[in-house]
């Protein structure tokens, strides 16, 4: 298994480091457009955002859905990026893939095999990130279920284990990104919902790479601490050259 090539974007060891940003949420479409031409002008090659939201609570922000698609789809083609985007049910999945150039299986969907299994069918690449209590054997499992579904291109995204921690999010697990980078699987890393907090954002994407991360996929805001959807650990889009110049 190599690497996996998306819009003319190589993710594979040795390539050059692959940068995927964007909001937690689309919240607007003036907001995706800004957002897309600051992550264009860094470097970027994909604009990530949700428009259907995994929160703990349901009075929490749900996404706007199918119109952020929408917007989020023209403000990359505006600046050339492509769409990376999650998909939560199983009902949206056309429309979804209809959207995006790569779909993402969130950490919570991570063994919906029902769902892998409708992804992969549609042919689309695929981010897949890991659960936050998988292990590796049961995250290459769920590649399985994407490709026995119909998946080529399938992306591994490391965002962090749940553990007894309280001050940042999830550990990120560098171990498990070098054991699946030395098997031949193209591994991003998503400091962003690993740290929780801006602060150690980017210490924590150097660590990914450091550990054979291809790209990286971080949460950037216009107004982080206005953000609908984890704010704190969104960057400023000032901090958007930061992280180009880490991944390089
Ligand atoms: C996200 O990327 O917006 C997200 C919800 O991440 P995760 O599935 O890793 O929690
Ligand atoms: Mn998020």
């Amino acid at each position: 298994m190599g690497g996996v090539i998306v819009r003319g974007v190589t993710f594979a060891a040795g390539a050059p480091r692959v940068l995927m940003a964007g909001p937690c949420a689309v919240e607007g479409e003036e907001m995706i457009h800004a957002i897309a031409a600051a992550v264009a002008a860094s470097g970027g090659a994909f604009l990530r955002g949700g428009a259907y939201k995994p929160r703990t609570s349901p009075r929490d922000f749900q996404g706007i859905g199918a119109p952020a698609l929408a917007w989020m789809r023209a403000a990359a083609d505006a600046h050339g990026l492509g769409v990376v985007t999650e998909v939560l049910s199983e009902a949206d999945v056309d429309l979804v893939a209809g959207a995006a150039d790569i779909v993402q299986i969130g950490s919570r969907n991570a063994q919906n095999f029902a769902l892998l299994r409708a992804v992969g069918a549609t042919g689309r690449p695929v981010l897949l990130k890991r659960g936050a209590a998988m292990t590796l054997r049961e995250w290459r499992g769920a590649v399985e279920h994407l490709r026995a579904g119909g998946a080529r291109d399938v992306i591994l995204c490391e965002r962090g284990s749940r553990t007894y921690e309280t001050e940042y999010r999830n550990a990120l697990d560098v171990c498990g990104i070098a054991i699946m980078a030395a098997e031949g699987l193209p591994v991003i890393v998503d400091p962003s919902h690993s740290a929780g907090r801006r602060d150690m954002v980017l210490p924590v994407l150097r660590a990914g790479i450091a550990a054979g991360a291809c790209g990286a996929i971080v949460e950037v805001h216009p107004a982080p601490d206005a953000a609908l959807s984890d704010g704190a650990q969104s960057l400023p889009l000032s901090a958007l050259a930061s992280v180009a110049e880490a991944l390089r």
